[in-house]
């Protein structure tokens, strides 16, 4: 007979990991007691030394889905002889530093219980156990328990007192359990917040079928939704939510979306994550999707229901639904009941109800890329689970993230928590949401940061809310560098790498604008070492906005003053745009790969105008057709001139080639432009691992191409696989890099 302590620190709180070691134990007929505690769950066990092996064996080999052991400790301690094994409710007085459950989508067990006629939670639209449930938006303080969840104004039932303290059922301190005589409770309002008379999920089945909008309370916020099909109802919704051509994400059951998409098998495995997130998915030709859910994109993104309000509303409506968050343009997603109140001129009709949500969260997006998970946003489901460093560090940092698409890191030791996605700086609806979420990040894992990380561009939103941070170090450092270090960290990486970087747009050390940059490094020191040649942005931003301004740029810099205008940009104002470029007015240089595509976009006739950012060369990735043939460019191992690349567009836009065909002949000559770098890098380094990052590889068609040119060639290429490669990853890059450059780096 023997006693341990054992230690367990990871994801083991809230998702039913207490009531799990206690039936653990009793299987073997040991002794002592399970508790959380701030560090993780401690357990003291007693029995027979083989029983206690046989113990931590299962409890690693069987511990419940949504968990995730990062680290046991088992030390020996003194034999006090317990007479049962129970569940400690006392908490140990440690350091505060624990994980956080994201939100589970409903679970299976439960989603049998919801729909049948003899549960006591038939049709329950708040039914959850230790398995599924809302955890990260109702949490506001550690542990995760019901006091400190907004689950505490509600008072169990007798019956639910009774799941929740017998530790053989699957509600065994399920901290949000509930039922219909104790829990939430639905209604479905007007816009004049007026009760509607009937069965709240019936009616609000009803109007979506008659074209219009209902506001839905989810998890981390609320959404917008309609009828997918119905052309008016979605124009609508994208002229009140001031959207351009942004897509729309949506939610069906997953027999509705065959009907949409063509789902592959490692999508739907996916889309049935315990996340739940939008996955994006191939639009069928057949899809009877309205066009104005995703305008000019092949592709579609779906999310399966994931709360059981969802569930039904789903089976009622029998429809697939617009799913977007509830917000003006691109402010944050609207969580606060009140201000949802305020803002009727949204919807029609409100599913809301009287749980809150404490802390806001968007759905998150997701790309598959040969098979595996490819984020584009990280935000519900996934935030707020920690992101392993391969270094440990001594001091807490902040990284602050840029002003598009934003997020910030916090490191603690050899950990880095990524905030959900918060959304574009600038607006102060957006700085609000950020500071909100900042002081809930620092105050639940306890993070005191002493260095600040931010972007070098001196006009962002971002930087100068970094430099009013008192009384910390601030450290900035350069995006692209930053992106780089991103990929390396979000792979585990600590060796040497060399680094393509292709991106929107990025202040540059040198004062240009970067954005199809090569380095060479590791985590702890980065060089550029190759660019994109440096072209002219007429009127820099407004460039952006509008890519053929770009067009133009580029025309010029292959043919000097004798180029052709193709029939669609002859009646833009060249002229005023030549002259910008030729006297220097207003034209920062870039070597953006983003802008690249863009102009190429709107060379080719797809897309000269941006309504949303990404717009003109989301479109091109979009028609791309395989093909065969390519353009040339010149690389002499230092220099890289595109001019004959620009040169052949133009001849084939003159031949009247088809954009499809272009458009795939471009991402073909980006891949070996890549390649041919990168070999000749290598070739001077000797090293081998290339890692691929920034905005541009949100583009899977070019990823596919020079994945497969790179790894053809023998190289071990990274990519993201955790976080997004665009800027709502730059955080983690940054609070990496703010660690070597203060321990004496570069
Ligand atoms: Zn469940
Ligand atoms: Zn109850
Ligand atoms: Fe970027």
């Amino acid at each position: 007979m023997e006693a341990k302590d054992i230690y367990i620190r990871g994801k083991v709180q809230g998702v039913g990991f207490r009531p799990f070691v206690y039936r653990i134990a009793r299987r073997y007929g040991l002794k002592g007691f399970v508790r959380n505690e701030t560090t993780g769950v401690y357990i003291h066990i007693e029995g027979e030394n083989g029983k206690i092996n046989n113990f931590i064996e299962s409890i690693e080999g069987e511990k419940p889905t949504p968990s995730n052991i990062v680290d046991i400790e088992i030390k020996k301690t003194e034999f006090k002889n317990f007479i049962d094994f129970f569940i400690d409710f006392s908490q140990g007085k440690h350091e505060k530093f624990t994980f956080v459950s994201p939100d589970i989508a409903t679970c299976d067990r439960c989603l049998e219980e919801l729909f049948n006629p003899d549960d006591r939670r038939y049709k329950f639209p708040f039914i959850n156990c230790t398995n599924c449930g809302p955890r990260f938006t109702i949490t506001f303080d550690v542990p995760y328990d019901r006091r400190n969840t907004t689950m505490n104004e509600f008072e169990m039932c007798d019956i639910c007192k009774a799941e929740y303290s017998n530790p053989e059922s699957r509600r065994f301190h399920a901290q949000p359990n509930c039922c219909f005589d104790c829990g939430p409770t639905l209604i479905l309002l007007n816009n004049k917040m007026e009760n509607i008379e009937g069965e709240p999920i019936r009616m609000a089945a009803k109007f979506i079928r008659e074209g219009y909008i209902v506001g839905i309370k989810g998890l981390g916020g609320y959404h917008l939704a309609c009828n997918a099909k119905n052309n008016e109802a979605v124009k609508r919704l994208r002229s009140t939510k001031k959207r351009g051509n942004k897509p729309f994400g949506m939610m069906a059951s997953i027999e509705m979306i065959k009907k949409e998409c063509e789902v592959l098998a490692d999508e739907e495995r996916v889309l049935r994550l315990p996340a739940a997130p939008i996955v994006l998915m191939k639009k069928r030709e057949d899809s009877t999707i309205s066009d104005f859910v995703a305008p000019g994109q092949s592709r579609l993104g779906f999310m399966l229901p994931y709360t059981p309000i969802h569930h039904l509303l789903i089976k009622e409506v029998d429809l697939p639904l617009v799913m977007t968050s509830f917000n003006i343009a691109d402010e944050p997603i609207e969580y606060n009941d009140e201000n949802v109140g305020q803002h009727s001129d949204l919807y029609d009709y409100l599913l809301t109800h009287n749980r809150k949500i404490y802390i806001r969260a968007d759905d998150s997006v997701i790309s598959t890329l040969n098979g595996e998970v490819y984020p584009i946003r990280r935000s519900r489901g996934f935030v707020p689970d920690p992101i392993e460093l391969p270094f440990k560090s001594d001091i807490d940092i902040l990284g602050i993230g840029g002003d598009l698409k934003n997020t910030f890191c916090l490191i603690k030791r050899n950990y880095a928590f990524l905030s959900q996605y918060i959304g574009d700086m600038g607006l102060l609806k957006t700085e609000e949401a950020y500071k909100e979420n900042l002081e809930h990040f620092k105050h639940i894992f306890d993070i005191r940061p002493e260095i600040i990380v931010s972007d070098l561009h001196p006009g962002y939103h971002s930087v100068s809310m970094a430099e009013k941070m008192q009384g910390v170090k601030l450290i900035k450092v350069q995006h692209h560098k930053a992106h780089f270090a991103s990929t390396l960290a979000d792979n585990f990486y600590g060796g040497d790498a060399i680094g393509v970087i292709f991106d929107g747009t990025g202040y540059g050390e040198d004062g240009n604008i970067w954005g199809g940059e090569f380095f060479v490094g590791s985590l702890e020191n980065i060089e550029r070492v190759a660019h994109l040649p440096y072209i002219p942005l007429p009127g820099g931003d407004m460039a952006v906005i509008e890519p053929w301004r770009y067009a133009i740029s580029l025309l010029y810099y292959a043919f000097g003053d004798n180029f052709s205008l193709p029939i669609h940009l002859e009646k833009r104002n060249n002229q005023f745009i030549l002259q910008m470029i030729k006297n220097s007015i207003n034209s920062p240089l870039t070597s953006s790969m983003g802008r690249l595509f863009e102009g190429i976009s709107a060379l080719v006739g797809v897309c000269s105008d941006n309504t949303f950012e990404g717009e003109a060369a989301m479109k091109l990735e979009s028609i791309a057709h395989e093909t065969d043939g390519m353009y040339n460019f010149y690389y002499d191992g230092n220099n890289l001139d595109i001019k004959d690349l620009i040169i052949g567009i133009s001849n084939d836009i003159k031949k009247k080639e088809q954009a499809s065909v272009i458009s795939y002949r471009f991402h073909r000559s980006i891949s070996e432009i890549v390649y041919r770098i990168v070999s000749s890098i290598s070739k001077k380094t000797g090293i081998k691992t290339v890692a691929l990052g920034g905005g541009v590889f949100q583009n899977l068609l070019l990823m596919k191409l020079t994945l497969e040119r790179l790894e053809n060639k023998g190289y071990n290429v990274l990519i993201h696989r955790n976080i997004p490669t665009n800027d709502g990853g730059l955080s983690l890059g940054q609070a990496v890099m703010g660690y070597f450059i203060n321990k004496g780096g570069k």
